[in-house]
């Protein structure tokens, strides 16, 4: 009781100085207090399988990075325009995960992945001089002004049809389970209607400066692309002489398990790549990996400079996360537990029709859950009534999607195989049971 009171008075108190469209997860929201691995544990000791905190990679509390950081916190703390070793360290440490001949060979170092989008939208309007952005629907790629304003998703965004500038192009979203062709064998549709696009922006003078996409549909709750889509979009955005960007916030850094990037799952290489979420386990890392000739681009429109982007710090965690990840061998981590996981979840799909498909790769899943398998009408109220029952159960998992009638699961790295199989027992408990 006490308890409650406790987070009802830190609710309240958040409520009053916080803006209406901040967002919040849950009614009545657990207050956390600590996180340790997968976990999460409340003001009462109370421990949580977390289910949610991609950006916390390695898990919560890592000692390799609180020790890096604590370290470089009292030894030095400077910006990237003085001379020190860790920015080239990192810089390319971050270039050797990308593809051997890629031509990816230069790092722009920021704090976020909606500052990485920002920037790579301006590199690429900088080396194409053309203005053009063509963005997928049902997209997140963040909040500034430009990250916004391609970011198509109705949930995020719903008033970007009457108010997103001229230079945005919203292209269909080739969502293989609902998009507007069904299947796994329908890039062709889709890229048909993509060629279209970008001849009927040929023909308003509006030429394509870059197409920008998820390799792997994470607002949609972790659709994968159809076979063939992303190759076969930037033969045609490049034929038209614009740039491929690919989003990789979300879905790369390892997390998708076979590959370290979701590019790298459609064996193609981006011009430029936005990153950030995982790259400081909690600490604010983004950056933007392109080629020399792209970024050089940039000088047109004058110095870039970030005061933390690129710090002594952020280097220095950025190379402890990387070290750690190598290290707690979490990309195959990512793949096994999340193979594991997925299996589990997609036999609830036998037993409870609700859970109509399991999205996604690694652990990078989204459990979509439906009212009725033929007519895909979204069970979004049962969606959330499952994961405020899954919290009293002691699992944090929450909703994604337009619909918002997918289970997103995006657990740190570090998963463990009892865990995964205790989150399917208690979501097929909350099935059975009710809510
Ligand atoms: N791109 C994608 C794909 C994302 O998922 C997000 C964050 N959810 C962003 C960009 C923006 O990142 P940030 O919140 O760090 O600004």
């Amino acid at each position: 009781r006490a308890q409650h009171d406790e987070s009802a008075d830190e609710l309240a108190r958040r409520e009053r100085i916080f803006a209406a469209a901040q967002e919040r997860y849950y009614a009545h929201p657990p207050q956390i207090e600590r996180g340790w691995r997968h976990h999460l544990v409340d003001t009462t000791g109370r421990a949580y399988i977390d289910m949610v905190n991609n950006v916390a990679g390695l898990g919560h509390g890592h000692p390799r990075v609180a020790e890096a950081a604590a370290r470089q916190l009292r030894t030095l703390g400077t910006n990237s325009r003085f001379l020190f070793r860790d920015l080239a360290e990192y810089s390319e440490r971050l270039l050797a995960l990308m593809p051997q001949g890629s031509g990816l060979d230069t790092v722009l170092l920021v704090n976020s992945g909606s500052e990485a989008v920002d920037l790579a939208i301006r590199l690429a309007q900088a080396a194409t001089g053309r203005r053009t952005i063509v963005a997928l629907r049902e997209a997140y790629h963040g909040w500034t002004m430009a990250s916004d304003a391609v970011t198509t998703s109705a949930y995020d965004n719903p008033f970007a049809l009457e108010t997103r500038p001229d230079w945005v192009h919203v292209a269909d979203v080739p969502n293989r389970y609902r998009g507007t062709y069904r299947g796994d064998d329908t890039a062709g549709r889709y890229l048909d209607d993509l060629s279209a696009d970008l001849a009927a922006l040929d023909r308003d003078g509006r030429d394509a400066a870059a197409f920008l996409c998820e390799s792997v549909l994470g607002n949609a709750g972790g659709v994968l692309l159809p076979e063939g889509y992303l190759a076969g979009a930037y033969e045609r955005v490049r034929a038209a002489g614009g740039l491929c960007i690919a989003d990789e916030v979300q879905v790369g850094f390892g997390r998708l398990g076979s590959t370290f990037w979701g590019f790298e799952r459609a064996g193609v290489a981006p011009d430029i790549v936005t990153i950030a979420k995982p790259m400081g386990n909690g600490f604010p890392i983004g950056g933007v990996i392109t080629s020399k000739r792209i970024a050089d681009a940039l000088a047109t429109q004058g110095q870039f400079f970030s005061s933390a982007g690129g710090s002594t710090l952020s280097c220095r965690v950025g190379l402890a996360v990387l070290d750690a990840m190598v290290e707690d061998d979490l990309q195959r981590n990512a793949e096994n537990i999340g193979a594991r996981l997925a299996d589990g979840l997609r036999a609830l799909g036998d037993e409870h029709p609700m859970v109509a498909v399991v999205h996604g790769a690694g652990l990078y899943l989204g459990v979509e859950l439906v009212r009725d398998r033929a007519t895909m009408e979204p069970a979004d109220a049962e969606a959330a009534a499952i994961c405020e029952r899954m919290r009293e159960l002691g699992v944090v998992v929450l909703t994604t999607s337009e619909r918002s009638n997918v289970l997103k699961i995006k657990p740190p790295l570090c998963l463990t195989a009892q865990s995964a199989d205790q989150v399917v027992a208690m979501l097929g408990r909350v099935l059975r049971e009710g809510w």
